[in-house]
């Protein structure tokens, strides 16, 4: 089965929208907590893939060893997983670009491993702000990128994007069959 793992800094929101997808609460834990999420989940959606929850990265709670560790298992199941089909990089919709999720975005580029950006928590800002938003992000995204990846938005809170991110996993598994 085609793999779609879901990775981005502890509190984007990863938890939440893991929750809204596989629509089973309880399922994927949400935490308070910065980076509680310590392995790699897989959860089998609709008996045809596998949504990967990887563990969150950029923060300095677990020290430098425990940080090499984990980087280190993200590193080896993203260059390493044959199924991985598409990672998603959360990026909370409120933030101007972070200079850690861009060089994790040019690492993947670099090692070739396809990505799309799900812009997280839209329900927290105004339609407005949030086209300023996704607009100044693509602006930056434009600096080291001749393509923009694709942006998908959601909002676990108002149960927004859910359709739109299974559907586009679709499209992508059915690409695949051919
Ligand atoms: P994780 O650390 O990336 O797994 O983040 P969580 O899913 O645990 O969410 C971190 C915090 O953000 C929690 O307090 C959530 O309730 C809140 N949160 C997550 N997604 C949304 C969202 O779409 N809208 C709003 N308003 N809050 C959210």
């Amino acid at each position: 089965f085609p793999e779609y793992a879901f990775i981005g800094r502890s509190n984007v929101g990863k938890s939440s929208l893991i929750n809204m997808l596989t629509g089973k609460k309880g399922l994927a834990m949400t935490s308070q907590k910065p980076g509680k999420t310590l392995l790699i989940n897989h959860f089998i959606i609709n008996n045809n893939w596998f949504l990967v929850d990887l563990p969150g990265y950029g923060f300095a709670q677990r020290g430098k060893e425990g940080r090499q560790n984990i980087q280190r298992i993200i590193e080896d199941y993203i260059l390493e997983r044959e199924q991985l089909t598409n990672l998603f990089v959360l990026i909370d919709c409120r933030h101007e670009a972070q200079k850690i999720d861009l060089e994790f975005m040019e690492w993947l580029g670099e090692n070739g491993v396809p990505f799309s950006i799900i812009f997280t928590k839209i329900d927290k800002i105004s339609k407005g702000r949030l086209q300023e938003n996704l607009k100044a992000y693509q602006e930056k995204l434009l600096e080291s990128w001749e393509e923009l990846p694709p942006i998908l938005l959601s909002s676990s809170e108002k149960k927004d994007g859910r359709e739109e991110i299974l559907d586009y996993i679709d499209t992508i598994n059915k690409s695949l069959k051919g």
